[in-house]
């Protein structure tokens, strides 16, 4: 596990999705893979909601979104 100078766990390279996850667009596909320091998507099973990830360093936790801030799309709650 990779941790950031300030301690705190680095999350790039790891993805928290759905199993028959389709992206649905390139640029959500790859923030769901991202560190939390960057832009990071994940999706929280037992709340079946997808996240914007924040950084351990600022609170942590996560923001709702229902919508791809990206392309639009609804994004897909069934796992
Ligand atoms: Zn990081
Ligand atoms: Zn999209």
């Amino acid at each position: 596990m990779k941790r950031h100078d300030d301690g705190t766990r680095c999350l790039e390279g790891t993805r928290q999705i759905p199993r028959n996850f389709a992206a649905c667009c390139d640029i959500f596909d790859a923030h769901t893979s991202t560190c939390a320091f960057d832009l990071r998507y994940e999706w929280w099973e037992e709340s079946g909601a997808w996240v914007i990830a924040i950084s351990e360093s600022a609170g942590g936790g996560g923001i709702t979104i229902l919508f791809c801030p990206h392309c639009g799309t609804r994004l897909s709650t069934n796992s």
